[in-house]
């Protein structure tokens, strides 16, 4: 994701302004120019940068703060909570509710990835026990259907659609209602897109959306769309009572930026981002553990979440367990490195893990993450119980790292990095520790 390029420009500029020795107004401005380039150049809409700046420039007031204050922290800490306001408008219109069967209808443009993610969404709620269904009013491409099909028979969803009817209203309707008799929570509408906003595809949205009356509208667009992402959004809003978004394709080399200035243009938060073409990638959108991974921070809670999905449930409570208690051992860190070799993609999850930043491992570079993750792996193979169940980093010292990298047949320098990273990911890891209920921090949907 070339977003992460962004997250690094970012950082970047945050650590130049650490190596400065006098913060002042010179440095700040420095420092927020270079933020608002990286951010232009991501196709972040420019009005919105504007914002950004002055709000940063007023609640850091360089001034008043006296002799004593952290300003870089400050001005770090200003950055983030940008960001983070930047994307986010608010909470979804409305979030599905067992008691009462909801109606989601999903509208975008036309090989945006709205059919497939109506069915990943499906998906998704299937997982946590939800009935779903999904409605093709797709009338206007061929192979929308059949697409639709394909996917809802491999994720046993149950499908409602037509070869025949022409009408993508009259499907509708009758697809929701015979859901409904049938007692389906999920109600799920595809509707058709077009390559661009055409009069008639907003002209169909609207009938839709009086025919079926929606409990909510998700807007599906392309993370590629760049600088047309605001225009467009907004006209998607002005037909019909957009709530939500999905961002797809952040897997690809989209600058990204642009699906951002969406959230703006809808007011309406992101909820989910598709991150590949299967079932599976799919994630919960979540405002500040997503600028935490951009600025290379690390994710907990989106790991933690991982952890509940991978790693076996006799498991997970205790390794909640060992990291709330700040026990951070190489050996929890050796399980964590096998359960991210199992997870995968690479990119992705080594994002999550704090301490390692897209600077560590580059975008594009995630086979050799996984090959830099086993060579860790081996060293550790290499230490003794002792050294494994020790939080104290000071016990491996220089004869024990020789031993270790002649054992595992790596270089002492090799093992000196590993040390290093094992210091910086524990050092995050104990900020667990200070959270009270650390399963807290375990965010689940809805
Ligand atoms: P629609 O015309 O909006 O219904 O779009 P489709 O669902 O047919 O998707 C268009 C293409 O984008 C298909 O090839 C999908 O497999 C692909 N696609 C959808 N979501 C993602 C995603 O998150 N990542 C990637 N890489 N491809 C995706």
């Amino acid at each position: 994701m070339v977003l992460a390029e962004l997250g690094g420009s970012i950082t970047r500029a945050l650590h130049k302004m650490n190596n400065t020795t006098v913060i002042d107004e010179k440095a700040l401005t420095d420092c927020l120019n270079e933020i608002n380039r990286a951010l232009l150049q991501s196709d972040v809409r420019f009005e919105l940068i504007r914002d950004m700046q002055i709000n940063i420039k007023n609640i850091v007031n360089l001034e008043q703060l006296a002799a004593g204050h952290n300003k870089r922290k400050i001005i770090q800490q200003a950055v983030f909570d940008e960001l983070c306001r930047m994307l986010n408008p608010g909470k979804p219109s409305f979030v599905p509710k067992r008691e009462k069967t909801s109606v989601v209808m999903f509208v975008g443009l036309q090989g945006s990835g709205k059919t497939t993610t109506c069915t990943k969404y499906a998906h998704c709620y299937q997982k946590k026990g939800w009935k779903p269904a999904l409605v093709c009013a797709d009338t206007f491409r061929a192979g929308a259907f059949d697409q639709l099909k394909q996917n809802a028979t491999k994720a046993k969803i149950p499908f409602y659609g037509s070869y025949m009817e022409s009408d993508p209203v009259k499907i509708a309707v009758e697809g929701v209602e015979r859901f409904k008799e049938e007692d389906h929570d999920l109600i799920i509408v595809d509707t058709s897109g077009r390559h661009k906003q055409e009069a008639s595809l907003f002209e169909e949205m609207r009938q839709l959306s009086e025919a079926t009356k929606p409990d909510l509208v998700i807007f599906v667009m392309d993370s590629s769309i760049g600088q047309a992402a605001f225009n467009q959004a907004q006209a998607f809003k002005q037909i019909v009572a957009v709530g939500a978004v999905i961002i797809t394709k952040m897997d690809g080399h989209a600058k990204g930026g642009g699906s951002l200035s969406a959230v703006a243009a809808t007011k309406s938060p992101v909820i989910f981002i598709g991150t590949g073409e299967h079932m599976d990638q799919f994630e919960v959108f979540e405002v500040q553990p997503f600028v935490s991974r951009l600025l290379g921070m690390g994710d907990l809670s989106g790991l933690i979440d991982k952890i509940h999905g991978v790693v076996p449930m006799d498991q997970q409570a205790d390794l909640v367990q060992k990291l709330s208690k700040g026990n951070f051992t190489l050996r929890i860190m050796y399980e964590q490195f096998q359960n991210a070799l199992k997870m995968g993609p690479m990119g992705e999850l080594v994002s999550m893990i704090p301490g390692f930043s897209s600077e560590l491992i580059p975008q594009g570079h995630e086979n050799e993450s996984s090959a830099k993750l086993k060579h860790y792996m081996t060293m550790m193979d290499s230490m003794t119980n002792e050294e494994l169940d020790s939080s104290n980093p000071k016990l491996i010292n220089e004869s024990r790292m020789m031993r270790i990298a002649r054992g595992s047949g790596r270089l002492v320098r090799e093992v000196l990095e590993l040390m290093e990273v094992y210091k910086r990911i524990a050092k995050e890891f104990s900020k667990i520790s200070r959270c009270r209920n650390p399963q807290d921090m375990v965010k689940s949907f809805p």
